[in-house]
């Protein structure tokens, strides 16, 4: 007996059709996080990535600011438009002046569910996760959390969402085909910062929430900065010297402390490296840290495993110490040192001395 003839379509990939009730929706929006007066940079980087899905798509690329007064929202709103947005969603309202997930979860919902947009992006942030997963769940709508990479399926014009998975061994690409909004957090420095043009401007699309104060639970009594936050910048620093378990000992993270002063760099390490306690928690770099993308990143006794390389390899220039020829850092490292980081790095922060002082000697 013959097999009747098989479809067309590739093996693993259903015909999708999308509901009609999601078919309205249009337009990428991206949430403009906030605190003190301060835009997340990862806001802009959002707005970066978003041009380039909106234009894909041929839709408009949206801002959303919720925030407590017009003027701050006025010059978000701005931000947004010099970012790449076309128009910014702004809710303005004195409970929306500090972040608490009920009023702003209320607000982005009835937002979305008023305007109706095909994809909505935040930070993978605290403030990101927390009200991201809020909205998705009141929305009932897919949510792809920390992704590392977005991008438009042509075939169905759906959002692409890659992500690490099973330990950060693989990545997979998760698309939400049958509801709307398409919902994704991307982690801050991941994606590149789009240029800052001034001269682009944008329409305000001012929107009244349905909100009043003996309603929210939640109660802001005082705001306390945390007093460690810039302690490790790592984030967004320039200039970053790792180190790894090859450094043997938590005394010869002396020798990168010495090269990061000489450089003016922050101080990264592995996750072993902390769990050891050589270095605190918050200059871990990699799936369970941070993820960097400084202009040089010097990685000293690092093996270059895949959880660790997913935080840094979107560092412009890599410069790996590592005696072994063979450890995978090399397979993509800018320039490789097959060498004793004991040796190297104090050389290298002698070197930099001497270059500076001989630069400050010509002035
Ligand atoms: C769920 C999960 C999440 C994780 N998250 C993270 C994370 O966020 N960040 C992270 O870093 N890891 C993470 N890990 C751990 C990760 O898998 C690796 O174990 C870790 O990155 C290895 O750290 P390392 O390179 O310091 O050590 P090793 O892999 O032991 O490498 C040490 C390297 O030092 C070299 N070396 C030896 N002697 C010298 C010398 N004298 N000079 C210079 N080099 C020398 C060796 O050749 C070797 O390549 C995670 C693991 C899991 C399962």
């Amino acid at each position: 007996m013959t097999q009747p003839a098989t479809p067309s379509r590739p093996a693993g990939r259903r015909k999708f059709e999308l509901d009609p009730r999601f078919e309205s929706y249009k337009g990428v929006w991206v949430f403009l996080e906030h605190n003190e007066g301060v835009v997340h940079p990862v806001s802009f980087e959002l707005l970066g990535e978003g041009r380039k899905l909106a234009d894909q798509l041929g839709v408009e690329l949206a801002g959303v600011v919720l925030a407590g007064d017009g003027t701050a929202a006025r010059a978000f709103a701005d931000e947004a438009f010099f970012h790449g947005a076309d128009l910014c969603f702004t809710a303005i309202h004195p409970v929306l002046a500090h972040y608490r997930n009920q009023p702003h979860a209320r607000t982005l919902t009835a937002l979305v569910n008023a305007h109706q947009p095909e994809i909505l992006l935040l930070g993978a942030t605290t403030m990101g996760r927390d009200l991201a997963g809020s909205v998705a769940t009141t929305l009932q709508t897919g949510l792809t959390a920390d992704c590392t990479g977005l991008a438009i399926d042509p075939e169905n014009r759906s959002l692409a969402a890659t992500r690490p998975t099973f330990g950060g061994s693989l990545l997979c690409t998760i698309v939400t085909l049958n509801y709307r909004p398409q919902m994704a957090t991307v982690r801050p420095r991941v994606l590149s910062l789009p240029t800052r043009d001034t001269s682009r401007r944008g329409r305000v699309v001012a929107v009244e929430p349905d909100l009043a104060e003996d309603e929210i639970v939640t109660k802001l009594l005082e705001f306390i900065p945390d007093a460690r936050r810039d302690e490790a910048s790592l984030a967004f620093a320039d200039i970053i010297v790792a180190g790894g378990r090859g450094l043997k000992r938590a005394d010869n993270f002396r020798l990168l402390w010495d090269l990061a002063d000489a450089l003016g760099a922050e101080v990264g390490a592995t996750r072993p490296v902390v769990q050891a306690g050589w270095v605190t928690a918050d200059r871990q770099i990699g799936q369970s840290g941070k993820t960097v993308r400084p202009k040089l990143y010097i990685a000293a006794g690092i093996s270059g495993a895949v959880q660790h390389r997913v935080g840094m390899e979107g560092a412009d220039v890599i410069i790996a110490i590592n005696p072994d020829p063979d450890a995978p850092i090399f397979d993509f490292a800018t320039y490789g040192i097959v060498a004793n980081a004991m040796q190297i790095l104090p050389a290298m922060t002698a070197a930099i001395h001497q270059h500076m002082a001989a630069l400050k000697k010509a002035v």
